[in-house]
């Protein structure tokens, strides 16, 4: 069992040295997840690419543990990519302001435009005015109606036989006339892009001159999202995003697919169907998600919160000089409690499970922990410094003093060992450059 601890203290020494090939392979780990996350393949890669120019290098990568760091950066990286700000709805012209709903169909423009709506008149007292294009489907402008009627919003009645850039036109001139604030402009979409749903959105842009132009995407969206959201930024313009469904379980790749192909903000989520179910954009959800990592933030927050640089940094210039004493390991074990284990510290690495279940194998607990410090406590500070002087009837003190056996001792001190020459190791290679990476 001493080995197979000592064998996890050495990964994460190793792994605190953050060779090139240690943040490689968590990065291998970050691609599987994003690949499975649905994000498209361009996304991906600039993606990994931009975490690794992060991560090599880095200052900040002092004290702190390497798969804690690989995976703070990755997550911040995400985070700042999904856009770390959220960015309200654009309102700053002259009333009526027209926010043009854009999608595909079935992506939830009608619904959102409801909720768009709910949200405006609830929160910013705005007098909102709801418009249907969508004289595709049959009972579109009713949808939308009904909706307007369910939440105390105004639709602009329905006049059989127009086309979608009168309703617009007489949509604005009803806005202005009767003073509303906001007029929502919910288009028809179709299944796919096609030339005829871009040409007709274009004629409603130019008669409409959009303040917003929100394209709406289902979060289930997969590598499609690409082309959904190039084409109606590149024909139509967009000025953000909102994803639908979020309620459900995509992992919401395509929230990162369309910031990179189209560097617009994701602006609002949709949170299920009822109309008061819209939420701003909380970026650090979405990647946690995409990154298949549940709460990762807290994680995260936690780790950093326990890091103490400047004990880190003590070790690494006690490696400098080669002397890792047994205050050093002490220290290092309280660390690794205040991750909440080995357990709490594997889970703040994506794509951990083989690892952590090696973990579970190993039955390493909290009492093992326990002990180990126990045995530490009993030494005096000068055994502490110099192990050396370790002898037999020290030995069996020091177990007395800690409850356990003269082997438990033993065992400790064996590791200890072991430790100790895998920092003589490690040193050896900082000077190759390695270490510094990482502690120097
Ligand atoms: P449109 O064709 O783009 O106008 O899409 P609709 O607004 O008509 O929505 C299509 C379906 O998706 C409807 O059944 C909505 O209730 C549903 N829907 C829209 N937004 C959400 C959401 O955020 N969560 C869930 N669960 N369903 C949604
Ligand atoms: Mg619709």
């Amino acid at each position: 069992l001493t080995g197979r601890l000592g064998d996890i203290f050495d990964r994460l020494r190793k792994r605190g040295a953050l060779s090139e090939d240690d943040v490689n392979a968590a990065l291998r780990e970050v691609r599987i997840a994003l690949l499975e996350a649905d994000v498209a393949l361009p996304a991906v890669k600039a993606f990994v690419t931009g975490v690794k120019e992060k991560a090599v290098g880095t200052e900040v990568l002092r004290g702190i543990n390497p798969g804690q760091m690989v995976i703070k950066i990755v997550h911040d990286h995400l985070v700042e990519l999904l856009g770390s700000q959220v960015e309200d709805l654009n309102l700053e012209a002259v009333p009526p302001v027209p926010i043009l709903m854009l999608g595909l169909q079935g992506s939830g423009k009608t619904t959102t435009s409801a909720k768009i709506a709910v949200r405006l008149k609830n929160r910013d007292k705005k007098k909102v005015l709801l418009a249907s294009l969508d004289t595709r489907r049959p009972a579109a402008q009713e949808q939308l109606r009904i909706l307007g009627q369910q939440t105390g919003v105004a639709s602009l009645p329905i006049i059989a036989g127009q086309q979608p850039v009168e309703i617009a036109r007489r949509a604005m001139e009803v806005g202005r006339l009767e003073g509303f604030d906001v007029v929502i402009l919910d288009t028809a979409g179709r299944l796919a892009i096609d030339e005829e749903l871009m040409a007709e959105v274009v004629a409603i842009r130019d008669a409409t001159k959009p303040v917003e132009s929100l394209l709406v995407v289902d979060a289930m969206t997969g590598q499609d999202a690409v082309t959904v959201a190039t084409n109606f930024n590149e024909k139509v313009g967009i000025t953000g995003i909102v994803m639908t469904r979020i309620d459900g379980d995509a992992r919401g790749g395509a929230a990162l697919s369309m910031r990179h192909v189209t560097g617009k903000p994701i602006k609002l989520m949709g949170m299920g169907e009822k109309t008061d179910a819209l939420e701003p954009f909380h970026p650090d959800r979405i990647a946690g998600r995409i990154l298949g990592m549940g709460d990762v933030v807290s994680l995260v927050e936690k780790a950093a919160e326990s890091i103490d640089k400047e004990e880190a940094e003590k070790l690494a210039k006690k490696l400098e000089k080669g002397g890792f004493d047994l205050e050093d390991m002490l220290s290092q074990m309280r660390q690794i409690r205040k991750l909440g284990g080995m357990g709490g510290m594997m889970n703040l690495l994506p794509g951990m499970g083989k690892i952590k279940e090696q973990l579970k194998n190993a039955n390493i607990d909290e009492k093992i922990l326990d002990r180990q410090e126990a045995i530490i406590l009993s030494m005096t500070k000068k055994e502490r410094k110099k192990p050396d002087i370790l002898n037999a009837s020290r030995r069996r003190r020091i177990a007395m003093g800690a409850g356990v056996t003269v082997a438990d001792v033993n065992r400790l001190i064996k590791q200890y060992q072991d430790m100790s020459e895998m920092m003589k190791k490690m040193k050896k290679m900082g000077q190759k450059g390695l270490l510094r990476q990482g502690l120097g």
